[in-house]
């Protein structure tokens, strides 16, 4: 590994077991000790119901909770904390933006521009209810190489798409959208904009203002924090006019049997008792990620890709898909007339996990004209050694079963 993140492995301990070649951190990271401790010292220490207490522990648990929204308003750079949204995930996000813009939003011939990247947890919100309000789900194509079609993209944008949704960095390939561009464009045609940042978080600096997106999401596990939290950040005057997505207490400001008025910004989207310890472990999680040395980060995962790449063409029969240009954090690859399930059994009887099947990329896959594929992904405390070990227990394994 390389120097500047060399301490980074100890202080995850998940990964000192033996024989644990951890390649599948896009499906999740593993967790360092400090989220651990953080959630586990709010309910040794501060554990109570937020918001509504008038107990000095809720207090406690109330500051704690927002501050970790301030943490996440602070790392995406958004212009203010109200914005910022918890959810369980990056696929809560999007069925509430689909749900929730887009019963305000669309009417019948309406089109939404959605990426071939695109995971499942934004291509089937915005298919549902694109079939209950008449409108259009129309992806953007690929190139041969497996990049978006800008051309395509240029041509499909006009005065009928109300929605663009694109896939920062795509989970199966390691694609990084040109989001500079393509938002832009999407700004002019008059469209709403929406970037899954699901993959970008961990690898990326993310800044929704540069970025100039109107929603952002992503999930708090792929970024080294807990499961069942996420974030939808959204500007403040289409989340004011959109109507909430559940309902419950929270997110209220008065009860009656004639009616209710809703509470105001983010409280309007969180019904019900957040997910408080893994909102804290986010924020944590994020610390972490802010304290990295970006520098370090980028030209380690560089040279871990360049390495994997450079192994996997020496390979007969070993083929990286989309693997021409740039790759971030994750690379799929074949083996020429071999099952990728196979292949993802023998890795990990080797101690090498990697993913293998669709992605949650089916419409992908299938415009790749593939079943599916296998995927190496990395984190920051993936090591030379690491690509090195697989690399070596993938040749052994051709060989056997080119034998
Ligand atoms: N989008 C992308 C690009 C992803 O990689 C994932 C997770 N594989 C998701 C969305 C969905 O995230 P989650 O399952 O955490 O809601």
């Amino acid at each position: 590994m390389s120097a500047p993140l060399y301490h980074l492995r100890n202080q995850f301990p998940a990964l000192n077991q033996p024989d644990l070649v951890y390649l599948d951190n896009a499906a999740t990271t593993q967790k360092p000790e400090r989220v651990l401790s953080a959630m586990n010292r709010f309910y040794r220490e501060q554990n109570a119901n937020v918001h509504r207490g008038a107990h000095r522990l809720s207090d406690l648990a109330t500051r704690t909770f927002e501050g970790a929204r301030d943490k996440v308003q602070s790392f995406i750079n958004a212009p203010a904390r109200e914005e910022v949204i918890f959810t369980r995930g990056t696929t809560e996000s999007m069925n509430l933006l689909a749900q929730s813009l887009g019963s305000h939003l669309l009417q019948p011939g309406d089109e939404i521009l959605i990426d071939t990247w695109a995971h499942h947890a934004c291509i089937v919100p915005w298919q549902q209810m694109a079939m209950r309000t008449g409108a259009k789900l129309i992806p953007i194509p690929l190139t041969g190489d497996g990049d978006l079609d800008l051309d395509a993209y240029q041509a499909l944008l006009g005065p009928k798409t109300r929605v663009v949704s694109l896939t920062q960095v795509s989970n199966a390939l390691g694609k990084v959208a040109p989001l500079e561009v393509m938002l832009p464009e999407a700004r002019a045609a008059g469209a709403i904009t929406i970037v899954d940042g699901a993959q970008a978080v961990a690898h990326l600096e993310i800044d929704v203002q540069t970025l100039g997106c109107d929603f952002y999401a992503f999930s708090g596990h792929k970024c080294y924090g807990p499961t069942g939290i996420g974030v939808l950040w959204g500007r403040r005057e289409l989340l004011e006019q959109m109507p909430p997505y559940q309902y419950g207490g929270e997110m209220i400001q008065q009860v009656s049997f004639e009616g209710s008025q809703f509470n105001r910004l983010p409280y309007k989207f969180e019904a019900g008792t957040p997910a408080i310890a893994e909102a804290i472990g986010l924020g944590e999680a994020l610390a972490f990620i802010d304290e990295l040395d970006r520098k370090a980060l980028q030209a380690h995962e560089t040279a871990l890709m360049e390495r994997v790449k450079a192994g996997m063409a020496a390979l007969p029969g070993v083929e990286a898909i989309a693997g021409r240009g740039h790759n971030l954090g994750a690379l799929s690859f074949r083996v020429e007339g071999e099952h990728h399930q196979d292949i993802g059994i023998l890795l990990d009887q080797a101690g090498v996990a990697v993913r293998c099947g669709h992605h949650c990329c089916q419409p992908l896959m299938q415009a790749l004209g593939l079943k599916g594929s296998c995927r190496v992904s990395f984190a920051a405390y993936n090591s030379l050694e690491e690509v090195d070990a697989f690399l070596s227990a993938l040749k052994e394994i051709t060989e056997f079963l080119d034998d």
